[in-house]
């Protein structure tokens, strides 16, 4: 198949819009993790889609967010930015049920683009009275340029086709850029390393806010003979204070036992093998808010 058209489509809207549901429901697959807490994305994914002569490339992004200071927050409002001028197509998504002060800042950003901009009203599952959902649009459209409107529902999976098709029409004239049966730029092991970091927001009730991070020590494939593969694999759970490793361990070890293997029944499935995880909990003290300290955990 060639291809003929390409391009970049940012996923653009403040944390717990549905970005990152939109995304796996547009790829088919889980490539980026979703918790109801928000701010869990903290990197930018990109999820690939090869549809007959089109190839879209998305980009999931952090929320952005005003008034805090740490480094980490100074680093995901770069990537928010950088994503604005790398993107052919921009996907501003907000809840239909609800615009708060957040939504009024991206919006904000996107007042300079010059690109195609499509609003994507999610979780319509959610609107109890569908009459409001017009008035409610018709505000949002005063605020910038949008070239269409899309409701639909991520989580359902309700008129997500209609998104694709539309955003189709918007790409401009490309070769592949990525090999066509290729669905994410991320590698195995961050893939591993975010599964473990959604079961550890999920499992969590106390807020970790980017105080913990995963870094995948060792890994390695064991075949014997009439056995069905099996990776083991060693992580590190990095968190900031003494206080927040006793949290995500839980009395007796309990609550590391369930983010454990709750986690290892997803790396199964990503990796179609048997899995032996072993989990560490270890403090790094002040790590976010010291750039070096990011760095050599990898965020660059
Ligand atoms: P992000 O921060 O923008 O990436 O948001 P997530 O994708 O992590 O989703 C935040 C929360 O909203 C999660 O609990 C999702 O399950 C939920 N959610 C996302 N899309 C929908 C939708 O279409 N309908 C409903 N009811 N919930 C949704
Ligand atoms: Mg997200």
């Amino acid at each position: 198949m060639t291809i003929t058209h390409s391009g970049f489509v940012a996923l653009i809207g403040r944390p717990n819009v549905g970005k990152s549901t939109l995304l796996n429901r547009l790829i088919g697959e889980k490539i980026s993790i979703i918790s109801p807490k928000p701010q869990t994305t903290r990197w930018q994914i990109l999820g690939i889609k090869t549809l007959d002569s089109t190839q879209i490339i998305y980009i999931d992004t952090p929320g952005m967010h005003q008034g805090e200071t740490d480094a980490m927050n100074r680093y995901m409002n770069r990537v928010a930015h950088s994503v604005l001028h790398d993107a052919d197509v921009i996907l501003f998504l907000v809840d239909a049920n609800e615009w708060d002060k957040d939504d009024e800042l991206a919006v904000k950003k996107l007042q300079d683009v010059e690109k195609p901009i499509i609003l994507v009203v999610n979780k319509v599952d959610m609107v109890k009275d569908k009459l409001k959902l017009l008035p409610f649009i018709d505000k949002i459209k005063e605020k910038a340029n949008f070239a269409e409107v899309i409701p639909l529902s991520a989580k359902k999976g309700e008129n997500v086709e209609a998104l694709e098709q539309t955003i189709m029409t918007l790409l401009p004239e490309g070769p592949a850029l990525y090999p066509t049966d290729q669905l994410t730029d991320k590698n195995i092991r961050f893939q591993i390393a975010e599964i473990i970091r959604e079961k550890l927001i999920n499992a969590t009730e106390q807020e970790l806010p980017y105080a913990t991070t995963v870094e995948i020590e060792q890994m390695a494939e064991r075949h014997e003979p009439d056995k069905k593969a099996l990776t083991e694999i060693s992580a590190i759970i990095w968190v900031e204070r003494p206080g927040q490793k006793v949290i995500v361990i839980g009395k007796g070890g309990e609550k590391l036992k369930r983010i454990g293997t709750s986690a290892r029944i997803d790396i199964e499935k990503l990796l179609s093998t048997k899995v032996f995880l072993r989990l560490w909990v270890k403090v790094k003290e002040h790590w976010t808010d010291d750039d070096k300290a990011l760095k050599g955990l990898g965020y660059d």
